[in-house]
């Protein structure tokens, strides 16, 4: 039988993790054929989050749980939880059941049809403020204009990852991570399904607008050298006007000549010095954009099939080899 994990991150949590046990467990005694586990990572919780999950231990075998050293945010949480787990899939889900997890079972027929990466799509965002839906969707926007590769909008961490995606995630190593772009950037076969988020069960937001702010930069940044090549383009454009000004102030005082001294050479200089300093950085940036790339070391593409076979990652990844 496969066995499929359950990866929930949890920080401070206390509120609902037994109810969120009993929901995944009631789920999970409908789908017959499979195999579960359910992998808490305690990202550093203050309260009685880790008690719970120890408690929850005690009591059933499927349960696991990594506590975290320190409260390192989700993303961290997240790759910790997919080092750790075991399954031929995993299900990343929320512990203050947003995501709800009826879900599941629909997630698993999709991986059935042949999909990798099965993902849970907001119809709504119910609980959240006008502020967060709005500053989410121009999120969305920048984000979409500034990058080739798609973009999976109104989407979570919420999603059934077979164990190829898993394994190529576990390879994008970067320390900054925005993992939601991670998902779009591994590609594979994807496949949407629609549902209504539920406002939180019990417990309050991890997130403050500072940190959405935060995770905002962390995601154009981590994810494109867009900004890096706009500052080498508007530094262009800026110098080549300001060349052709030093032309027409030079051709101006050569004719007519000028009635302030001094005014013509020194506009000159200041405009040329500004031009090539611009210049310069832009080109700074682009070696810049080539370093951060690299930096990165992510490898260079993923297969998903060889000759029509879907050869494990597994073995390959002994060899170095990015064929899946
Ligand atoms: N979370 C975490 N570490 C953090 C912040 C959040 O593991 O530093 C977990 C949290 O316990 C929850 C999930 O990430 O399971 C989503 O957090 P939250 O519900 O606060 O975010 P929101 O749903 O408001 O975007
Ligand atoms: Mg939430």
């Amino acid at each position: 039988m496969k066995l499929i994990s359950i990866l929930i991150p949890a920080f401070n949590e206390e509120e609902v993790l037994y109810q969120l046990y009993e929901r995944l467990n009631k789920v999970i005694e409908q789908i017959p054929y499979y195999r579960f586990e359910m992998v808490f990572v305690n990202d550093g919780s203050k309260d009685n989050t880790l008690f719970i999950m120890k408690s929850l231990r005690e009591n059933d075998n499927r349960v696991n749980y990594i506590d975290l050293s320190r409260n390192f945010g989700k993303e961290v949480a997240m790759i910790a939880g997919l080092d750790y787990v075991k399954g031929d899939a995993v299900v990343i889900i929320d512990a203050d059941l947003q995501d709800p997890p009826e879900l599941i079972s629909q997630m698993i027929q999709g991986w059935e049809e042949g999909y990798d990466d099965i993902y849970a799509k907001r119809k709504s965002r119910s609980g959240e403020s006008w502020i967060k839906k709005s500053t989410a969707s121009i999120f969305y926007r920048v984000l979409k204009g500034l990058t080739r590769i798609p973009i999976q909008e109104n989407t979570g961490d919420f999603r059934l990852l077979d164990r190829r995606c898993i394994e190529a995630l576990k390879t994008l190593r970067e320390t900054q991570r925005y993992t939601k772009g991670m998902f779009s950037w591994i590609g594979f076969h994807k496949q949407e399904i629609m549902f209504d988020r539920d406002a939180r069960a019990a417990g309050s937001t991890k997130w403050n607008y500072l940190k959405l702010f935060n995770l905002a930069i962390e995601g154009i940044t981590s994810f494109t050298t867009a900004p890096l090549r706009l500052s080498a383009l508007s530094g262009s454009i800026i110098s080549i006007i300001a060349f052709l000004y030093i032309g027409w102030i030079v051709i101006k005082t050569l004719l007519f000549g000028e009635d302030v001294a001094g005014y013509a050479s020194l506009m000159t200089v200041v405009l040329f010095l500004g031009g090539i300093q611009l210049l310069s950085l832009g080109i700074i940036g682009e070696y810049l954009g080539r370093v951060f790339n690299e930096t990165k070391q992510r490898p260079l593409y993923f297969v998903v099939e060889y000759n029509g076979e879907k050869s494990s990652f597994r073995e390959n990844m002994k060899e170095k080899l990015p064929i899946l």
